[in-house]
């Protein structure tokens, strides 16, 4: 079978994502016809983005938005800024959100957007003119019942802003319903920023929990130190977990007795200090990372950083993917043979949408929850997850990868079986 209907896909992302789409289909002998029609996705946006640059000159971006089913309800997803952006990436990413959505029960498809672009090069009105431009071109195909964007890699809660802003003004009023992972002032979610950390905290806590691995002997190590990274790590310094090593894109630090974290966070924000030149423990790479001595390993920063050439040395017990697609199709193979714990990307990030989600149905029902209302549900819904994919997984004596897409999957095809093909 070809990989997909769209050529311009054919990118390694995207080609991770179908193989272990592949692979979990055929598991689960999903319906043929099915399997061919979620490999392409619903609808791909492709706009070119003219923006006046701070010096009078006019550069033109390319942006992306992609809905790959909406089949159970509206589609949702981040989106990312990012030099490496391309359709097949974001296409990728999309596909993955269609099983995450319907894994952890919300009434969502899947989607996800992006524009290929260093934003650390543009200045704040640049940053935001190249944003109101991108809502602008892909106004028709979003809003609160259609599309949700969210945060991503290089975007944040103003991103958000400006995003809403120029929607409620083509439509004339405001309406906080249209993204997610906006300022509280305009209908943001208490818990939001921190939700994917803390949904990676819990999901790690359950599978410490079925290892029998006591909190106290737990060493944790984390790639990347944005949104999902620094969450994670200032969470689990909080309930006790010893976090050893941390990065970002240019290196990290690691520590064997464990990092000051609060400490580190707040030179990091403060002071903008970079990690790796912090003097809280020895200077590592972020390859150097991967396969230092942890009871956990988090990576949290960018796609296929596990892989054939890695796995093997890798010293974990348990592998918790707050990042998406970090971990190559050879390498899990490996990372099984060698009794390394998986908690799979589509479980382990999954806090963010989940938290998205409750964000979402407060802005419709314009009434809003207390933080612990957000935490105790977020907890219920990551723990039942978790716990029916461990259950799946055991028997039917498959991985947690496998358990997860499948479960996913298989509430994305009843969808499709019940609401039949059209025309
Ligand atoms: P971010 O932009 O806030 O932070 C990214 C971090 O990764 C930064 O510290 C950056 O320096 C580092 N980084 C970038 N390239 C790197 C590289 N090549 N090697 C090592 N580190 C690198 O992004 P984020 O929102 O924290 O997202 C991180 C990952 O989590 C992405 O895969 C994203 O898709 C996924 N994710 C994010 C959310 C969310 O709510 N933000 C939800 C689910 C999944």
């Amino acid at each position: 079978m070809s990989l997909s209907v769209i050529p311009e896909l054919d990118q390694p992302e995207f080609r991770l994502a179908v193989a272990q789409f592949d692979q979990a289909a055929k598991a689960m002998h999903l319906d043929p016809n099915l399997h061919e029609r979620l490999k392409s996705p619903q609808r791909s946006l492709s706009v070119s983005l003219p923006v006046r640059m701070d010096d009078g000159n006019v550069k033109v971006f390319m942006g992306y938005r992609v809905q790959h089913d909406s089949a159970r309800g509206p589609s949702k997803g981040g989106i990312r800024y990012h030099q490496d952006v391309n359709l097949g990436e974001v296409a990728a990413l999309a596909m993955w959100m269609t099983w995450k959505t319907a894994l952890a029960g919300l009434p969502f498809g899947g989607a996800k957007g992006g524009i290929t672009v260093h934003a650390a090069d543009l200045s704040l009105g640049e940053l935001e003119r190249l944003t109101r431009r991108y809502a602008a071109e892909i106004f028709p195909i979003i809003g609160p019942d259609k599309d949700i964007p969210a945060p991503d890699i290089g975007t944040n809660a103003q991103v958000m802003a400006w995003l809403m802003d120029t929607y409620s003004q083509q439509v004339g009023y405001a309406v906080p319903g249209v993204v997610t992972g906006k300022p509280l002032s305009i209908g943001g979610s208490l818990g939001r920023e921190e939700a994917t950390g803390r949904g990676v905290v819990d999901v790690t806590l359950e599978a410490l929990k079925h290892l029998k691995i006591n909190l106290a002997d737990t060493s944790v190590a984390i790639q990347g130190f944005g949104n999902v990274g620094a969450h994670t790590a200032h969470i689990m310094s909080q309930i006790g977990a010893k976090v050893v090593a941390i990065s970002d894109h240019i290196g990290g630090i690691y520590n064997p007795k464990g990092l000051d974290i609060p400490e580190i966070i707040r030179i990091h924000k403060e002071e903008g200090q970079r990690i790796h030149t912090m003097k809280f423990g020895d200077k590592v790479t972020n390859e150097e990372l991967l396969t230092v001595n942890c009871t956990v390993l988090i990576p949290a920063a960018v796609a296929e950083q596990i892989t054939i050439k890695n796995a093997d040395r890798l010293l974990c017990r348990i592998l918790t993917e707050g990042a998406n697609g970090p971990t190559t199709l050879e390498a899990d193979q490996i990372l099984e043979e060698k009794g390394i714990f998986t908690i799979p990307d589509i479980l382990a990030n999954s806090g963010g949408v989940i938290v998205s989600y409750f964000e979402w149905v407060q802005d419709v029902q314009r009434f809003f929850w207390k933080d612990m209302d957000i935490r105790d549900r977020l907890k219920d819904i990551l723990a039942s997850a978790f716990q029916r994919t461990l259950s799946f997984s055991q028997t039917q004596k498959t991985n947690m990868r496998m358990a997860a897409l499948i479960n996913g999957i298989d509430r994305v095809a009843q969808a499709h079986l019940a609401r039949g093909l059209y025309p």
